[in-house]
């Protein structure tokens, strides 16, 4: 996978359009295409990395600093609650092979992941 190749690579180079809410040096969030909840936003690491495991493993204070931005994105547009998924793997539902944690939220949450 290089930056080309990847949807979201070309979102951070702004080759691909991105609706930012917020961005670090190292993070950026976006509004998903097609939110499933009145708040879905897309938090990503800047650099490529291919899941939340293994981003894990390289380099975990990145993860955290994805961790505090999905914080920020829900204390701004629901109140500061929210449910943060990472679809690891195709039967998962991963659709996007670069690190992202959707920030759901705005509305009494369900649980059907079927
Ligand atoms: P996943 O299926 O977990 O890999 O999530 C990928 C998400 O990216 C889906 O929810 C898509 O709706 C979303 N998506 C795909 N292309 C774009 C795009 N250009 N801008 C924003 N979100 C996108």
């Amino acid at each position: 996978m290089t930056d080309t190749d990847c949807l979201f690579c070309r979102i951070v180079a702004g080759d691909i359009p991105g609706d930012k809410v917020a961005e670090t040096d190292t993070v950026l969030a976006f509004r998903d295409l097609s939110p499933q909840a009145p708040v879905h936003v897309l938090v990503i690491p800047k650099v490529h990395s291919p899941n939340v495991a293994a981003l894990a493993a390289s380099d975990p204070a990145l993860l955290a600093d994805m961790a505090v931005v999905a914080q920020g994105v829900a204390d701004a547009e629901c109140g500061g609650e929210f449910r943060w998924i990472f679809n690891s793997g195709a039967t998962a539902g991963q659709s996007v092979f670069h690190v992202h944690g959707h920030v759901l939220g705005g509305q009494q949450l369900g649980w059907s992941p079927a």
